[in-house]
């Protein structure tokens, strides 16, 4: 009787990259309960402490339930404005006037989004349309740039096509599980649970490693527990593969390796991953800033690093010549000898010297850590599991870090297997499924096709039925280049979409200031005004997980649908609806002219071809973009999804009239299955395979590439993956088959080598020697203490949702600074005072905690960044991987004194 009049559907939980299946029960309009799906693979009826919540964080009190336009008391915008509320014609009117305006002054590029790995499928495939096709411009990244670009990288360059080959059945059929900078007990907490499951499981035979630079959850269940110094487990990979190609050579798999691999390396000088220094002093910089910036620019390699590094020829002392802003650097093939000659340095007593993270441990007690870490690894008797998340990410060498996990498991032919692989997780809901797979990066396009790439812009040009030439061929503006082109001014308009640039982007100060300062409007949609709304020019209404319908593709490469249960609050609207109105604001004669790029480069003028498809100078971007052929072949009274009556949704005007006032009928059903269909064009036949929209709606997900209904848990192997069945040679086990694989030229550790010819990669992913480097910023006598930012389990992200759940926020309040109690009494600090936490750019304060759940080593303190009043990220570097471009947020100097 409880549960009378309430309806329950299958959905997806809206928080981590897990991707747990929720069941949502909907009652007189309102989501009134929600519990884990029995029948969703991942969770088997379980949940978070957030995903129990997901209802909760729909209905916080000040929900954003109109657009609000910063405006002077006569009513016009004003950017010193106040927030009043506009409609949504009025909201429209104000962007497209900003988005003129900067086509005008700085042409396409000058048009920004800040997207997300939270969006739905459907929604980043709307927006990279509408930004890639539309306004010809690819300043469009996600927040997944901060989150797993660097493993990105690291399976485009090893394997040569993105996402994890294994899947989460992997847990139970391994015995031995390793993470490696991944707090996976509060970042993934039910796959942590399936991990505790099968450890208690057989507790003798299955081994769990906690590999961290401080004490978290994981090493409660952990058998072992390594704290490394920050930036070292670029030598500690080094160590395992040394071992095995030195040592202990018999457990190489050689046919694996031979069959499979090659070995390669690339440039080690240090590429950019900030501004550079004359540019900082000409806007203003602080000379403690400039500090780092120029340690970057002009770097002396140190005597730790030089070890790692002496088979590149460089000693201590030397200047490391910065050759590359950080543009993909050149990498080739290399003899299994130079491989094994790179590693040589890289010995016990090496390693520990430069890895040990505790100074409270001794070196023999950790020598003998890695001793026994090695053991777990070349156990030819094991199957073994390397997870990684944030720690291996967001790195100063996040790419050569991730291509150093495949390095030792294809050493040991523990990849591609059930129970074996190195495994990349991701943090949100759709790092996968929509920044990754859709292409809201700006150097991508759908299914890793890439905008530099004249074919791949050939092909999106067709699917999408563009003129050929429309699409820019320069993707560059990566989320801390929108940053940094708003401060230079150069970006006059950035859309925030469903995530929160200004608090979780690293020396936040910046940008701030930059967004209130320069001549550049600022749009975000939110569901709830976070610091993003707040240094906005205009705040628009979202729809939030249920009131829309949606997609998600989580970290084992599982997409999971869901249908929109509930009517969005006040005016709210989905962010696709957004992207859809906006592009009848645009039409063929005003986005497709000529216009000048990157570099003074000139995309071509493409009117008279877009004539000549059909199209006219009055042509809106809506009809060219989003009302496909799938969209005008349905009917206003075609069914709804299976079995599913969700009139109540559909009888809402706000769902079915577009802003333009004409009725359409099911808008959002529509939509989003014409969106899906299209989009899936993409990946049919080349390896990323999805099904059709109706039968997501049917099933608890399908891991892709989707082939004749099945889906498939282990990629690469003949076994599990048609692909793979369709590459490999006869006999032959494995396949990898990523189109990014071709041909690499051949060289030394040193350098490219033209005389050696080049060697064709047919099916075969790389083994790469990459080297330990220093990090850019480390703890000095001023700064004398690491910093390492991260998550907890209560919070998702930047709190904006889940710190309006009075559950939530009374189970954690605040963000606490996690110190060593020796460091607070040496400070003459004692838990719970009040602390500034203070880097070369900024100062925060918070609590000190010397007892809880994160216990660092001395010299290091460990600060969540999901509270806004303990801002960290002001005080964070916006150091990236000079490849890949992630934020490093876990290692940068600070001082910690009482506030
Ligand atoms: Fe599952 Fe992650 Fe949601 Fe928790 S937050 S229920 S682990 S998807």
């Amino acid at each position: 009787a409880a549960e009378s009049g309430w309806r329950w559907d299958k959905a997806v939980c809206r928080f981590c990259g897990t991707g747990c299946g929720i069941m949502v029960a909907t009652k007189e309009g309102k989501i009134v309960a929600v519990k884990g799906d029995p029948a969703a693979p991942v969770n088997r009826g379980l949940n978070c402490i957030k995903g129990y919540f997901n209802a909760k964080i729909m209905y916080g009190a000040d929900r954003l339930t109109t657009p609000l336009l910063r405006m002077d008391e006569k009513g016009n915008f004003s950017k010193q404005g106040k927030f009043r509320p506009v409609s949504w014609k009025r909201a429209f009117d104000e962007m497209e006037r900003a988005i003129r305006k900067a086509l005008k002054e700085g042409g396409p590029e000058a048009v920004a989004v800040f997207g997300s790995g939270q969006y739905t499928i459907q929604e980043g495939y709307a927006a990279a349309k509408m930004m890639k096709a539309g306004f010809r411009s690819n300043a469009i990244d996600p927040n997944a740039r901060h989150c797993m670009a660097s493993a990105v990288v690291g399976f485009i360059q090893t394997f040569g096509i993105d996402e994890p080959a294994g899947c989460y059945d992997d847990i139970e059929i391994t015995d031995t599980i390793v993470t490696w900078g991944a707090n996976m007990a509060e970042m993934h907490p039910i796959l942590w649970a399936r991990v505790t499951d099968r450890k208690l499981s057989d507790p003798e035979r299955v081994k769990v490693v906690n590999i961290s630079t401080y004490r978290h959850r994981c090493s409660d269940l952990a058998d072992m527990e390594i704290i490394f110094r920050p930036g070292s487990d670029l030598a500690m990979w080094n160590y395992l593969a040394r071992e095995i190609v030195y040592n202990h050579p018999e457990v190489i798999d050689w046919d694996f390796v031979k069959k499979h691999t090659i070995f390669a390396t690339g440039f080690v000088e240090t590429g950019y991953g900030m501004r550079m220094p004359d540019e900082a002093k000409k806007l203003g910089y602080s000379d403690k800033e400039l500090e780092t910036i120029k340690e970057e620019a002009n770097h002396t390699v140190t005597e730790r690093e030089a070890g790692g590094l002496a088979p590149l020829g460089y000693k201590a002392g030397d200047n490391m010549k910065m050759v590359h802003r950080g543009h993909a650097l050149g990498h080739w093939e290399i003899s299994f000898e130079e491989f094994k000659k790179g590693l040589e340095p890289y010995t016990l007593d090496y390693v520990a010297s430069v890895a040990k993270g505790d100074p409270d441990e001794s070196i023999e007690v950790f020598k003998g850590k890695l001793e026994a870490l090695r053991d777990l690894y070349i156990d030819k008797s094991r199957k073994m599991v390397s997870f990684w998340t944030m720690g291996m990410n967001q790195h100063y060498r996040g790419s050569w870090v991730n291509e150093q996990s495949y390095m030792v498991h294809f050493l040991l032919g523990k990849q591609a297997k059930p129970g074996m692989g190195a495994f990349s997780l991701t943090g949100q809901p759709s790092a996968c499924g929509t920044a990754r797979e859709v292409g809201t990066f700006t150097h991508r396009l759908p299914a890793d096709l890439v905008v530099k790439s004249p074919k791949h812009r050939k092909i999106t040009e067709k699917i999408w039925k563009l003129p050929e030439g429309t699409i820019n061929p320069v993707g560059y503006q990566h989320i801390m280049n929108i940053h940094r082109q708003i401060e230079d001014g150069k970006i006059k308009f950035a859309w925030v979409n469903v995530c929160n640039p200004y608090q979780d982007s690293a020396n936040a100060n910046h940008w701030i200031k930059a967004a209130r300062k320069m001549d550049c409007f600022i749009v975000t949609s939110d569901g709830y005004p976070g610091i993003s709304a707040k240094v906005s020019d205009l705040v628009l209404p979202s729809a939030m997980i249920y009131e829309k319908w949606g997609a998600y593709g989580n970290a084992e490469r599982r997409t999971q649908h869901w249908r929109q249960q509930v009517v969005p609050v006040g005016d709210a609207m989905s962010d696709t609806w957004q992207w859809v109105e906006l592009s009848k604001r645009f039409t063929v004669k005003d986005l497709w002219g000529e216009a000048t790029i990157k570099g003074g480069k000139k995309l071509p003028n493409v009117i008279e071809k877009a004539k000549a498809m059909g199209y006219n100078e009055d042509t809106t971007m809506f009809e060219i973009l989003f009302a496909n052929d799938y969209y005008r072949s349905f009917k206003a009274d075609d069914p709804i999804g299976e079995g599913f009556d969700n009139s109540e949704v559909f009888g809402d005007n706000r769902n079915v009239l577009g802003s333009d006032g004409k009725p359409w009928k099911g808008y959002g059903f529509f939509i989003q299955k014409a969106l899906w269909e299209e989009y899936r064009k993409f990946g049919l036949g080349h390896g990323h395979d999805l099904a059709d929209f109706d039968t997501y709606h049917r099933v608890r997900g399908l891991r892709w590439p989707v082939v004749d209904g099945k889906d498939t848990p282990w990629r690469f192997n003949v076994k599990y993956d048609p692909y793979a069945r369709k590459h490999a040679k006869p006999g032959e086990e494995f396949a990898f088959y990523g189109p990014a694989l071709k041909v690499l030229k051949r060289g030394s550790l040193k350098k490219i080598d033209p005389s050696m010819g080049k060697v064709d990669l047919h099916n075969k992913a790389k083994i790469f020697f990459r080297p330990y480097m220093d990090p850019t910023e480390q703890p000095d006598k001023e700064y004398d203490t690491w910093l390492c930012t991260g998550r907890v389990i209560e919070h998702w992200h930047s709190g904006t949702m889940t710190m309006r759940v009075p559950e939530l926020f009374r189970a954690m309040p605040e963000a606490l600074c996690y110190m060593n109690p020796l460091d607070a009494k040496a400070k003459g600090l004692k838990d719970g005072d009040m602390v500034w936490v203070e880097s070369r750019r900024g100062k925060v304060k918070a609590h000190i905690e010397t007892r809880g759940r994160n216990r660092p080593p001395r010299g290091l303190v460990f600060v969540p960044w999901f509270d806004e009043r303990v801002f960290i990220n002001k005080v964070c570097l916006d150091h990236t991987c000079p490849m890949s471009k992630q934020t490093d947020y876990k290692k940068c100097a600070v001082k910690i004194y009482k506030a």
